[in-house]
């Protein structure tokens, strides 16, 4: 691995959606590079399985601990960062990642059930996941939220259906800007990540309804992504992005996008 060891030492990292996908990969990384991660998720073997292999590797110099929580649930969060204090003493590093892709399907199909669920999840989990932090994070003197959007609803609008997912992720870029502004005065930086396709999870957890009649047909000659032709991203390329953001290398770094998407977005937008 090319981050260094000790790039994160003596700092205290609260994952959401730690136990699968690109907050697997970030729990891993950030604590290979010094910082003890606070790992929440609403499935307990998965984030007792990322601890473990946390906590039992030679090639981390961080821990790790599991919490149970739930984004759409304000206590679950106060908590969860009460326990990481309470722990660590601090915390200083957020990566607010938890998501669903949840319902893709037309207007038509798509109730208001499903739109609510997915915006209760992706936008106000978020909302609330960083309300819940950030009293600890100024005790802290500061720090890093490094929030998942995506390209979906930012740069790419071509995933008809997509419609409750991207208007979330839309909204999240939102947030993270306002809160940019608000927070730099408690030395906060707010900060979105933009991934295109990427190896996780996430399409187990799709519902797909009544989609092929919603696209237009459109045939793209050589792959889907510049950068590597039709192959995503992989959770450990994202990591790396997350640690950056999470790092002294971007300390004048706050209330921007990044994407990390082999130009994917700038392709098929
Ligand atoms: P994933 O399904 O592996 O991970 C999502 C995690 O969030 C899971 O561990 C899940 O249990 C957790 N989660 C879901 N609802 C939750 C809730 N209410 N409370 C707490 N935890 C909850 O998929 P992933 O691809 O790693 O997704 C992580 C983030 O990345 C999501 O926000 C997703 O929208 C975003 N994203 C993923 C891709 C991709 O191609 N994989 C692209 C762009 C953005």
């Amino acid at each position: 691995m090319k981050i260094s060891a000790d790039s994160l030492q003596n700092r205290v990292a609260l994952i959401t959606g730690g136990g699968s996908g690109l907050g697997r990969a970030a729990a891993k990384l950030l604590a290979h590079a010094g910082a003890k991660v606070a790992i929440l998720g609403r499935t307990q073997s998965e984030l007792q399985a990322v601890a473990a292999e946390i906590n039992g590797s030679g090639e981390t110099t961080g821990e790790a601990f599991a919490i149970s929580g739930d984004v759409t649930d304000m206590d679950s969060l106060c908590s969860a960062v009460a326990a990481v204090e309470q722990r660590w003493g601090r915390l200083d590093t957020v990566f607010a990642n938890a998501g669903v892709n949840g319902t893709w399907t037309g207007i038509d199909d798509l109730d208001e059930a499903d739109f609510e669920s997915t915006i209760d999840i992706n936008l106000t989990g978020t909302f609330r996941t960083v309300k819940a932090v950030v009293p600890a994070m100024r005790r802290a003197g500061g720090g890093s939220i490094t929030i998942t959007s995506s390209v979906n609803g930012t740069r790419m609008f071509s995933n008809t259906g997509a419609s409750a997912y991207a208007a979330s992720k839309a909204g999240q870029v939102a947030l993270a800007r306002m809160l940019a502004v608000e927070l730099a005065s408690d030395r906060i930086r707010v900060n979105c990540i933009c991934p295109g396709a990427i190896h996780s999870e996430i399409d187990d957890n799709t519902e797909r309804e009544n989609l092929a009649s919603l696209r237009p047909a459109v045939e793209f000659p050589e792959g889907q992504i510049p950068l590597t032709g039709k192959e995503p991203g992989t959770a450990g390329q994202v990591a790396e992005l997350v640690w950056f953001l999470s790092s002294d290398a971007s300390t004048h770094t706050t209330g921007t996008e990044v994407y990390i998407d082999g130009a994917q977005s700038l392709f098929q937008g």
